[in-house]
This record gives structure tokens, C-alpha cells and sequence, in this order.
């Protein structure tokens, strides 16, 4: 049986377990983790980014109740909880909850049965938080009979988790997993919100070094970012006199003219904001073009840039991307996602990619560390319900 597959049963299994058989036949979603190709930080800065869906799931499976109230099992974490609109649960039910709000303030959204199934390491920096955001967003849309279209949705599941989290995340999440088409990444222009399917052109995947050092985006120095680069646009826009409203309305020469202004650490944060944009201008059209190796350069330069001017990598971080990058046929390696621990993501040509995985996975635990693991990752379309494609 297909992973997909396995993992669909499973989510069918644990909502018969956790609430008892009944003859509806449940609505099931599948949403995928993602990795992001270049764009590290520069979501919430009104930025570019490129990021790609990969073929590891959250399913929700789902059945409508007669009340109001959301029972939630994650086979996963074995763990059951029941909310009713007016709670505000904590922990892994947050997420599921904070959805369900940001949808019930749109349109009306019935109390339901939901059993979550996951193959995505959380914590990992590949996004379950929005994979299952995603999942339980379209399960309820479906059993809401409404029609939502999926940028919209994408959006409700973004507010959900700024809201309902506290996560100051940019949309860069929602929007991959929300919106990536089979064979193609996504460049995303979060200042507009507009964006483009890049179709690959030629077989490639990736593998992704979990490093087993995990992040809690919330607590670490994610949200300080946010706050140094807001300071460095109140900088910037006092230095030179115009409107500068995001990192997005600065060039590089902007920047090296008011560097003074801006004091070491800001600039050093702004020009990796400033240089992160144009390497996914560059890696976009690299991936069109089929030339992986400039899309690898400009993963390794993204990488540099966050590990020295933007201070969100760790050792383990580093010492996985220069495995990565040392390892033969791999086009480049970067972290992905928010950093301070999580994983790297590696550009590898599609048919030497479960060889190479074999390569690091030999040398992960010296190199890298104890927990760290290697998998494979191959492009994948974004969430979908089953039986709708
Ligand atoms: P990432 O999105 O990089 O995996 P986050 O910290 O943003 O990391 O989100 C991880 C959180 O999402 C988990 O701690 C948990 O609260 C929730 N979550 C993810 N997958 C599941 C799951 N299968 N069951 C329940 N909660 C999950
Ligand atoms: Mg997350």
C-alpha cells in the first residue's frame, strides 16, 4: 500500500476508534508538508519565496455532529479532546480550534468528528503546523457544504495561526501547502499575494536532514526577528525620508547608503531580507530553465546569508548543510523553515535520490548528531480532498 494510502486509513481507523462506528462514510482531506527552496524570512517582510510541497501528509478524516462542538482525536499523539466554540484549548488542539473560529466568523461551520493521521515530523521545520491547519480547514469547508476557494482558504488557515497560536508568521506556509500544484514549486510574492506555479523542469526531488534539534517557534528568537526587522523599516524610512513600508521597498543600495542609520545587527538583518529576494528571482528562473545547479548556488548563498547575517541557524544546521553539500549530486542544501534547530532542505536529481539518501544517512549521526534523521522528498500538489481529483 501507498504511504498516502496507509496513512488515509489511518485516519479512517482512529475516527471509528476515538468515536464509534457509524454508517457515514467520513470526508478526508490530505494536506502535504513543505520545504522551502529559497525565501528564508522574508514572508513576513513583504518578500518573494519559493517554496514546494512534498509527498509526506496530514489526513484529516472527518464526520459532521447534530451540536456545535468539535471532537478531535490525533492518532499520533493519542490524544482525544472535545471544544465548543466558545473554548480556547491549548497545545496541538489550539491549531484545530483556531481554524475552526477563523472559518465559523465567514460562514457557518457544524460541530464535527475529526481523526488527524500525520507522516510529517512536527517540529521539523516542514510546516505540520499548517498541514494539519490545512487539512481541518477543507474537511470542515466540505462538511460546511461551502465552497471556499483555496486562496481564501490558505488565508483563513494563516489567520488561524497568528490568532489562535500567536505564531507572527508570514503566509508563506499556508500558501504552499494550500496552493502547490504535482511537479512544480510555488513562487510566492507575499507583498500582493499573487503567485506563479513553477513548473520543474526536469526530475528532481529533495531530501531533507531533520537535524532532531527541535524549534518552538513561538518561544525562540522568531518573533524578535519580526520586531528588528520592523525596527530596521522605522530606521530606513526615517533615514531617507520616503515611505518605506516594508523591507520589500529597499535595494541594496538603499541599504549600503543608510547602513549607518541602522546600526550593525539591523542591517545585517535587512540585507539578508534585501539579497534573500533577489536569490529567489534567480533560483525561479533557474528551476524554469531546468539549470539546478544555479538554483543549488543560490540555496548555499540563502543558507550563508541566514546562518551569518540573519543569526537563525545552529551548528547542527550548518554541519547538515555541508554534508549535504559535499555529498556528490546534490545541487545545494539550506535550512528551511523558521531555524534555531529544525531541518535542511537538499536540491538532488530525481533518479540518484534514495543513493544519496544513503550517502548521508551513513554519516547524519556523526556529523550532524544523534537524533538527526535523512528522508526523500518528491514534489507533491497541495491540500486535497479525497475523491475530488
Ligand atoms: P512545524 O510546523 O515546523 O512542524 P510548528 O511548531 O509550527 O512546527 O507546529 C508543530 C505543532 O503542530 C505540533 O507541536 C502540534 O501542536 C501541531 N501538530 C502537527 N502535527 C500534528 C498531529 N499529527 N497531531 C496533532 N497536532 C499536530
Ligand atoms: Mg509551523
Amino acid at each position: 500500500m501507498r504511504e498516502t494510502e496507509i496513512l488515509v486509513e489511518r485516519a479512517r481507523t482512529g475516527l471509528r476508534e476515538a468515536f464509534g462506528d457509524d454508517d457515514t462514510d467520513p470526508v478526508v482531506a490530505l494536506a502535504p508538508a513543505r520545504v522551502n527552496l529559497v525565501g528564508g524570512h522574508t514572508d513576513y517582510n513583504d518578500g518573494l519565496c519559493l517554496p514546494m510541497a512534498i509527498d509526506r501528509h496530514v489526513a484529516v478524516a472527518a464526520r459532521p455532529r447534530d451540536d456545535d462542538s468539535i471532537r478531535v482525536s490525533s492518532t499520533d499523539f493519542d490524544e482525544t479532546a472535545t471544544f465548543s466554540p466558545a473554548d480556547d484549548p491549548s497545545g496541538w488542539v489550539a491549531y484545530v480550534a483556531a481554524v475552526a473560529r477563523v472559518l465559523r466568523e465567514d460562514g457557518d461551520v457544524p460541530g464535527a468528528d475529526l481523526a488527524i493521521a500525520s507522516n510529517v515530523p512536527t517540529g521539523a521545520g516542514l510546516s505540520s503546523s499548517a498541514a494539519l491547519e490545512l487539512a481541518v480547514g477543507r474537511v470542515l469547508v466540505e462538511l460546511a457544504g461551502a465552497a471556499l476557494a483555496p486562496k481564501a482558504l490558505a488565508l483563513a488557515c494563516w489567520r488561524a495561526e497568528r490568532e489562535g497560536v500567536g505564531v507572527e508568521c508570514g503566509i508563506l506556509d499556508q500558501f504552499a501547502v494550500g496552493l502547490c500544484e504535482p511537479d512544480a514549486a510555488l513562487f510566492l510574492d507575499c507583498q500582493t499575494r499573487e503567485y506563479e506555479h513553477v513548473p520543474l523542469a526536469g526530475d528532481v526531488g529533495v531530501l531533507v536532514v531533520d537535524t532532531g534539534v527541535s524549534h518552538e517557534l513561538a518561544d525562540s528568537g522568531y518573533n524578535d526577528r519580526v520586531r528588528e526587522c520592523e525596527a530596521a523599516v522605522t530606521a530606513l524610512r526615517d533615514a531617507t525620508g520616503t515611505r518605506v513600508r516594508s523591507l520589500r521597498d529597499v535595494d541594496i543600495d538603499v541599504l549600503e547608503t543608510h547602513a549607518d542609520a541602522l546600526g550593525d545587527v539591523l542591517y545585517r538583518r535587512a540585507r539578508h531580507v534585501v539579497t534573500e529576494n533577489e536569490r529567489v528571482v534567480v533560483a525561479r528562473d533557474a528551476l524554469k530553465a531546468g539549470e539546478f545547479g544555479r538554483v543549488g548556488d543560490a540555496m548555499l548563498a540563502g543558507h550563508e546569508s541566514l546562518r551569518d547575517d540573519y543569526e537563525v541557524s545552529c551548528p547542527e544546521l550548518d554541519a547538515a548543510v555541508e554534508l549535504a553539500a559535499a555529498t556528490e549530486g546534490v545541487y545545494g542544501a539550506r535550512m528551511t523553515g523558521g531555524g534555531f534547530g529544525g531541518s535542511v532542505v537538499a536540491l538532488v536529481a530525481g533518479d540518484a535520490i534514495e543513493r544519496r539518501a544513503q550517502t548521508i544517512r551513513d554519516a547524519v549521526a556523526d556529523r550532524v548528531g544523534p537524533d538527526a534523521r535523512v528522508f526523500t522528498g518528491r514534489p507533491s500538489g497541495g491540500v486535497r480532498l479525497l475523491g475530488s481529483e
